[in-house]
């Protein structure tokens, strides 16, 4: 197969900075979209990834799964993009499309397994695929999303992966007008929560553990804070929401959020993976037929649905802009959460 060369940003070893290097991006066939990246979003899966917390990185890799760019050529049966389209890539970019998860639009529970954007079975090249950190990216025209156009583009770039494991679950449980929503955690995925909880309607709650972000809260549009290590302020949100967006990365207690759920409420676990501790108490569950629930980003139909309801609601992620040399000074702020609240690189900087 025919490729070309393209600059990227990746690493050579988990214990490596993340330095320029060169990739192979294929020649696109029939289907694809050829996309130089303008933007893009750095999740906290990037750096996973570069340093091989999950044990699964295979060597180079190169992250990048909040990608926004203008199209620069189309394969010949393309039908939905056109050179010079802006558009967005997310955390997948392909999938079986023939299991039933495929079938509903729910292309990232794939039964087989979709591919990542990077750090997949690249199934055209072999090997694994490579993400945004790169001056061009090729993907199959399914899984390429528009952009609407009143947006800055920079600030959607976060859309694509904070954006939709917020939106997924707040869409699922039919959030809308009058729902009193939680969430745990103010980062890049909470405080997309809040946002897109706010533009749907809802009542929005953050969970802090600290009175010092309150006033960001409320500025991103909570209508109320709730400081969890308080008694008192849990005590009297009791029996409260709806639903419960939680956002925390790392292991923690969602017992005490869990009695803040409504009759039939749900707890939403949208970003740590592993085993809970303290373990999950049933009582409150069976009492009040209460869920806890995990959730994954979100499919491709309902991310380009997101994307439009963001442009009518005029909402995007707060970032803060990067060059492409800085990420590894980035990846250090992230791990301080000295950030608000997403890092986004300016891919022009790659050209330097
Ligand atoms: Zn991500
Ligand atoms: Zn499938």
């Amino acid at each position: 197969m025919n490729t070309t060369t393209v600059k990227a940003f990746g690493a050579s070893a988990a214990d490596a900075d993340l330095a320029q290097m060169n990739i192979a991006r294929r020649e696109p066939t029939p289907k694809d979209v050829e996309i130089e990246i303008l933007y893009c979003g750095v999740c906290h899966s990037d750096l996973h990834t570069a340093r091989n917390d999950w044990g699964f990185s295979v060597y180079p890799t190169v992250p990048g799964h909040e990608i926004v760019g203008k199209v620069t050529r189309v394969g010949s049966d393309v039908t939905r993009y056109k050179a010079g389209d802006t558009v967005a890539v997310g955390c997948l970019v392909d999938s079986c499309r023939t299991c039933s998860s495929c079938e509903h639009d729910l292309e990232q529970y794939c039964l087989t397994g979709f591919t990542g954007t990077y750090g997949g079975t690249d199934k055209h090249l072999g090997g694994k695929t490579y993400g945004g950190y790169a001056e061009k990216i090729v993907v199959d025209e399914h899984f390429v999303l528009q952009v609407p156009d009143n947006l800055d583009l920079a600030a959607v770039a976060p859309l694509l992966c904070a954006g939709i494991t917020t939106w997924s679950p707040l869409k699922h449980w039919n959030v809308g007008e009058g729902s009193k929503v939680g969430v745990v955690g103010l980062g890049g995925l909470g405080h997309m929560a809040i946002k897109l909880a706010k533009g749907l309607g809802a009542d929005v709650t953050l969970f802090s553990r600290t009175p010092d972000k309150t006033q960001d809260a409320k500025d991103l549009g909570a209508d109320h804070v709730v400081i969890s290590t308080d008694e008192d302020q849990m005590e009297a949100v009791k029996g409260n929401f709806d639903l419960i967006i939680d956002t925390v990365p790392y292991i923690h207690n969602i017992n005490p959020y869990v009695a803040t759920l409504s009759i039939s409420g749900t707890i939403v676990l949208v970003g740590y993976l592993g085993d809970l501790n303290p373990m999950l108490n049933t009582i409150p569950m069976i009492m009040g037929r209460k869920s806890v629930a995990g959730s994954l980003i979100g499919g491709i139909a309902e991310t380009q649905k997101m994307l439009n309801f963001c442009g009518e609601h005029n909402i995007v992620s707060e970032i803060e802009m990067i060059k492409m040399q800085d990420i590894n000074d980035a990846y250090e702020r992230m791990l301080k959460s000295d950030v608000r609240y997403r890092f986004v690189i300016d891919m022009a900087s790659l050209k330097n």
